[in-house]
């Protein structure tokens, strides 16, 4: 028996674990595979997503896998849009694998008892929730689903994501001996293809140039074709050569979330975290920041929770509400206007609202910009 048993050791579970094992609450984290493991994923955080690990002391065990990101490009398909620089990071690129890794040794550490390769397949809610793997059955007074996209216990609660929340992605990772001219390692590159987006989120390994590459769309037929495409324009435009380099020689697809908290969010005993809750913006497709900012409202309403403080998890909801929402629906509002609706479209309409494209800049880094002077500033079309 424990307080909490939260379902899923990514990230996310793992900052739950990490913020109510300090305060002495009995947490358990059950994760069906075994770190370090590597999940699909962009690999870029927003400055504003580090201060947050910072402010709440998260900071420590990942602070040395950050490399700076000073610039971000908008194109649409190979024509670049928009350019801008900035005097300081205004986001981090970093190895999934390995900030994952970190963070779930730090729940361990903090006090956190921890399952590996244990896949939860069942919670059955009575006065305790009980929680079924494959070896165990577990019991607490509140279950945290921190179980990722997929996630049994969204599915279990409420419904299954509707095929118009979801969006699908296609990424890999490649490792240059030879970085060439044409890609700078702190430039975040984003493209507006047929159907979705594109970017390519550069990294420095020691001599190595470590490029994510990846795309998302809304339609799961044509993923794999606009992944293919998008390599050959990338191959062709910045001269390198990228198929048959692919870290552990691999392509990866996964889904994400794309409207936001669209189902519930807590029942009186459960609560959604992460990727599971829907916390990615439905603009960036980041989700790494507000699977944080949902884990340190569940930690902080669990906490009062359990010391009978409040009487249901409903504060859960109202925190991330006054947070998030709005964020959320200005980016859903921009998303239509300028995503899906075709490459040529599009760059007429930016040529006839160039108001856009500044929308678009500061909603790509909105979070980081204000005290953050940009250093050059080139618009092109
Ligand atoms: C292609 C792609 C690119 C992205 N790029 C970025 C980016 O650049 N920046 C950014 O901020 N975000 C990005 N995101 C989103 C980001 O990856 C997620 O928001 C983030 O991983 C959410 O973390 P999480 O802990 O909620 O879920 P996950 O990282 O998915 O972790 C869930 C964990 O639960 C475990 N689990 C699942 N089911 C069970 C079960 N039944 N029993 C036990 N354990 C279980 C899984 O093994 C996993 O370890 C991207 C997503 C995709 C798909």
């Amino acid at each position: 028996m424990s307080d909490v048993i939260i379902i899923g050791g990514g990230p996310i579970g793992s900052i739950v674990g990490v913020l109510l094992a300090r305060k002495g609450i009995d947490v358990l984290i059950i994760e069906k595979q075994k770190h370090p493991r590597w999940k699909p994923c962009g690999e870029g955080l927003s400055r504003e997503g580090v201060e947050i690990l910072k402010k709440n002391n998260l900071y420590s065990p990942v602070k040395n896998l950050f490399k700076n990101i000073n610039s971000i490009s908008f194109s649409i398909l190979d024509t670049c849009i928009a350019f801008r620089e900035y005097d300081t990071p205004i986001a981090y690129t970093l190895d999934r694998a390995k900030f994952d890794q970190a963070l779930f040794l730090y729940a361990k550490e903090m006090g956190a008892k921890v399952r590996e390769i244990e896949r939860v397949k069942n919670i059955i809610i009575l006065e305790k929730v009980q929680v079924k793997t494959q070896h165990n059955i577990y019991k607490s007074d509140v279950v945290v689903g921190a179980d990722g996209v997929n996630s049994i216990v969204g599915k279990k609660l409420y419904r299954n994501w509707a095929s118009n929340e979801i969006g699908f992605t296609r990424v890999a990772r490649y490792r240059l001996g030879n970085p060439p001219q044409t890609i700078k390692s702190d430039t975040m590159e984003y493209y507006f293809i047929e159907d979705g987006y594109g970017w390519i989120f550069p990294r420095r390994e020691k001599k190595y140039l470590v490029l994510n590459i990846g795309v998302a769309t809304i339609d799961s037929y044509k993923i794999q074709r606009l992944f293919d495409q998008f390599i050959g324009t990338v191959e062709s435009t910045k001269g390198i050569k990228l198929r048959g380099h692919e870290i552990d020689g691999k392509l990866w697809g996964h889904l994400l979330p794309k409207e936001g908290p669209c189902r519930g969010t807590y029942t009186n005993s459960t609560l959604l975290v992460g990727d599971a809750g829907g916390f990615v913006n439905p603009l960036t497709g980041g989700g790494l920041k507000y699977g944080t900012l949902s884990a340190i409202y569940a930690a902080e309403t669990i906490i009062k929770f359990l010391n009978n403080e409040i009487e249901s998890l409903e504060t859960y909801k109202d925190k991330w509400q006054k947070s998030i929402k709005s964020i959320f629906d200005k980016s859903l509002e921009l998303r239509k206007k300028l995503y899906f609706i075709g490459p040529s479209e599009l760059l007429k309409k930016i040529q006839r609202y160039p108001r856009l494209k500044e929308q678009l800049l500061q909603s790509f880094t909105r979070e980081t910009i204000c005290e953050n002077r940009s250093k050059t500033q080139s618009m092109v079309v």
